[in-house]
């Protein structure tokens, strides 16, 4: 094992507070899944204490071998009919205003669970009357699929390009960049108010200005917000972190990328693409 590398002194984060056990409690009660804790998120401590989380649904194995993502591969299970209601119970227990709802790919769906995810949107806004997110797959380009989570009419339809297209191979194999900026064209063509966003870890090597191309592209396909963050290694089984991005440089990445008309922009490196995703949302409608 390669020893520890230690973080820089801007990616010191808090250590677990007992604020959190309230969330934890809900989360486990109901047997539910957060990207939260598969994807070891930094902000746990921060966003679990203010009683937010962002749910993970149609189970916590994915079929999909994303170098940086800790969440685990394998056999997947049933879809299991019960979970909108608890993704549901569990927004009102919280009391949360906006929900974010993230999945596994599910590429051994022959819809890639688009139907459970519009059940679930359903079943959120029915309960709690919350703004929801939804942060989906690319449901390998089938596009009734995408209508279908569309027709959930969700507040924000969140899909990640998560890296530049030269680090496809390594980062995100069996993606392919062009479906991603399919996706979110398609959503913006079936429904021009629904605002579309996506997000970039950085590094992994890329480079300034290829993080700026990709931001151009997402433009020409009209997606409205962009997050950036830096990439942390989960455990030693996914990519190394290649460098860590100076605050300074999110910011510089930050101002470009507005330039080129976004109406939210979050660069730094805490940015997730879920991280106070309420907040950017009345950012980019206000
Ligand atoms: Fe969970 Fe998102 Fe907060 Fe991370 S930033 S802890 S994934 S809600
Ligand atoms: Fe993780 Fe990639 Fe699966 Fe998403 S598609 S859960 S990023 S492995």
């Amino acid at each position: 094992e390669r020893p520890k590398r230690r973080l820089p002194k801007w990616l010191k984060r808090p250590l677990p507070s007992t604020e959190m056990a309230f969330t934890s409690n809900v989360i486990e009660d109901l047997n539910l899944e957060t990207v939260c804790e598969s994807a070891k998120c930094p902000n746990r401590t921060e966003c679990w204490a203010q009683k937010t989380a962002t749910f993970m649904i149609l189970g916590n194995v994915c079929t999909r071998p994303c170098g940086f993502c800790s969440v685990p591969k394998g056999k997947t299970g049933e879809i299991l009919i019960d979970e909108p209601e608890r993704v549901a119970e569990a927004a009102a227990r919280l009391g949360l205003k906006y929900v974010v709802i993230t999945c596994v790919t599910r590429d051994d769906l022959p819809d890639g669970g688009a139907e459970h995810f519009y059940e679930c949107v359903q079943a959120v806004r029915a309960k709690t009357g919350a703004d929801v997110e939804v942060l989906t797959s690319d449901f390998r380009g089938n596009r009734a699929a995408i209508s279908r989570v569309v027709e959930a009419r969700p507040d924000v339809f969140n899909h990640n390009v998560e890296s530049v297209p030269r680090l496809y191979s390594r980062v995100r194999r069996n993606a392919i960049y062009q479906r991603s900026l399919d996706l979110l064209k398609q959503v913006k063509d079936e429904a021009p108010d629904m605002p579309t966003k996506s997000g970039l870890m950085l590094g992994l090597g890329e480079t300034f200005d290829e993080v700026l191309d990709v931001a151009a592209d997402l433009r020409a396909v009209g997606c409205d917000m962009l997050t950036m963050g830096q990439y942390l290694q989960p455990s030693a089984d996914q990519l190394p972190v290649e460098r860590f991005v100076p605050p300074e440089e999110f910011d510089e990445l930050g101002e470009q990328c507005r330039k080129l008309g976004f109406s939210m922009v979050a660069s730094g490196p805490f940015v997730r693409s879920s991280y106070h995703a309420g907040e950017m949302a009345a950012e980019a409608t206000s």
